[in-house]
């Protein structure tokens, strides 16, 4: 036992504790102090979230879209409302500074605003008279139970990817969000209890590993949404599909952002700066290799090494922080290990970010900016998935070469081309094996509308989240074929045909 407060499920619309006496400690990344203990839950807890969720899945289900969509606005006002609170909660337990907190639940938003829509979204077509007296419609039914397994580095961002959309198509949502922060999770069960959402469609379950595979092998769950790394996303995927659900499972990235010798270099420096280094490198979206094409190189990694310089590394709640820390000391040293397999591999480290010190925070998990040139696909830096500071530069002759190079790789998350020629642009958009592509912009995160997602290892399924993609994951068809009004015409054992 510890004094330490306690991080709980939420379960049937109030907060739970579970049966599982397994706990998981949270430390905060910039003190490395002790904030609390987080339950992980059983098999046993994970069916007592399911059968709830079920319980509220048989009448929310049939609650009107009217109703539906003025909980939804309740949800999103709240939200909107709550801002610093959910930020200040992010950037305890993850580390990002507080400015960026609030711009992942910005982009969260918008997807609440989108599911404000339902109406529009769940829409079905109307056929009159397809045959003599016969009317067809179809309409998107809802799965029932469905559950979501997120990340640490969007701990309110991801999930609202897709609970919002989930339940506003009428199912009940489960979310099992990542061990390392999962307080936000509670905070916006909170505010679903406000806005007038019944209880137990949308529950928490705190967990690892055995909270996820309970999820992934329940017969009531339908379908299972995960944004988390490769190999995970494999094994859900697997998982799922062996169980009979439908999934959607997203991966890690390596993401490239391309720049062509036309292009405005300052421009392309501050972009790679600001998605290299953002969030200390921990988004699926950050650029970790800028690929300098025709010898702007020697400019561009002098570009990039004089702004990342001037970063300020430190907590994400002091003023003025760029980059907070790394999520836990494990992964940190992992990080910085990558800068010895890269000097070892032959590459220049122009910039090593082991020795910064934060004043007042000696056992923060700090690593500051780093930048490696001379990278070739083969280094570790270049293969793995880094996940943090880390700034890899190649250098190609041409744009064939870039395409090339990007394309080889396993992943397909993100990529950006930074170019002042249409031409040149047009062609990387279209040639590129990336789900997700930006024009002079380094995070082209689809706005709400506009599904995200990634190609190749970076997502196993067959949608991505959000748009009309999340609309059609947490929805199913049916089409019914209606005779109203038409004349009788007696028994007929031939197949019918239309007239
Ligand atoms: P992770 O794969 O370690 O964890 C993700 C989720 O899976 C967590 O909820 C965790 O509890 C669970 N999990 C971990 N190990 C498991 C196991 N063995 N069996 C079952 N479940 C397990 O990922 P992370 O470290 O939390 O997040 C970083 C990764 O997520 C990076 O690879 C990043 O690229 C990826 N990511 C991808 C996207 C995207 O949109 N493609 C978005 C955000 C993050």
């Amino acid at each position: 036992m510890t004094d330490l407060p306690l991080i709980t499920h939420w379960v049937d619309g109030a907060p739970w504790e579970g049966t599982s006496q397994r706990r998981l400690t949270i430390i905060e990344p910039s003190s490395g102090a002790p904030q609390a203990e987080v339950s992980l839950a059983s098999d046993d807890d994970v069916a007592s979230a399911v059968a709830s969720a079920s319980r509220a899945f048989a009448s929310w289900g049939k609650v009107s879209l009217a109703k539906r969509t003025a909980v939804l606005f309740a949800f999103r006002e709240l939200l909107a409302a709550n801002r610093d609170p959910l930020a200040a909660i992010v950037t305890r337990e993850h580390g990002k500074t507080l400015d960026d907190a609030r711009g992942e639940l910005d982009r969260g938003l918008e997807v609440v605003e989108l599911a404000c829509g339902l109406g529009q979204l769940l829409k079905g077509d109307y056929s009159e008279g397809v045959s003599t007296g016969i009317d067809t419609h179809s309409v998107r039914a809802p799965l029932g139970v469905v559950a979501g397994i997120t990340p640490f580095n969007f701990p309110v961002m991801v999930p609202l990817w897709m609970h919002p959309l989930a339940i506003a198509c009428g199912n009940a949502f489960i979310l099992k969000p990542s061990e390392k922060d999962p307080s936000a999770a509670l905070f916006l069960a909170d505010l679903w209890s406000r806005a007038g959402l019944p209880a137990g469609v949308f529950s928490v379950v705190q967990g690892d590993r055995v909270a996820v595979d309970a999820l992934l092998t329940h017969p009531d769950v339908r379908a299972v949404s995960f944004v988390g790394s490769t190999p995970i996303a494999r094994h859900v995927y697997e998982t799922s599909a062996r169980h009979g659900k439908r999934v959607q499972a997203l991966g890690g990235a390596k993401n490239h952002m391309v720049v062509l010798p036309d292009a405005d270099l300052d421009a392309a420096a501050d972009a790679a700066v600001s998605a290299g280094f953002g969030s200390a490198g921990q988004r699926c979206m950050a650029v970790s290799v800028v690929v300098a094409v025709g010898g702007v190189g020697d400019d561009l990694v002098e570009r990039i090494r004089s702004r990342a310089v001037s970063l300020t590394v430190g907590p994400g709640t002091t003023a003025g922080s760029d980059m907070g820390p790394l999520i836990t000391r494990e992964h940190r040293d992992r990080v910085a290990s990558y800068l010895d397999s890269a000097m070892a591999d032959g590459a220049d480290v122009v910039l090593d970010g082991r020795g910064v010190a934060v004043e007042g925070s000696p056992e923060g998990n700090w690593l500051g900016p780093c930048l490696v040139d001379q990278v070739k696909a083969g280094m570790a830096v270049y293969d793995d998935e880094v996940f943090g500071p880390v700034l890899s530069v190649v250098r190609v002759g041409s744009l064939d070469e870039a395409l090339e190079l990007v394309n080889a790789g396993p992943y397909g998350n993100g990529t950006a081309i930074f170019t002042a020629d249409g031409a040149s642009a047009r062609r990387y958009s279209a040639e590129v094996e990336v789900g997700m592509v930006g024009v002079n912009v380094s995070i082209p995160v689809p706005v709400a509308a506009y599904p995200f997602g990634g190609w190749k290892d970076s997502l196993f399924g067959d949608t991505h989240v959000y748009g009309t993609d999340g609309v059609r994951f947490y929805t199913r068809g049916r089409v019914v074929t209606s005779r109203w009004g038409a004349p009788k015409v007696g028994h007929d054992l031939t197949f019918p045909g239309n007239a």
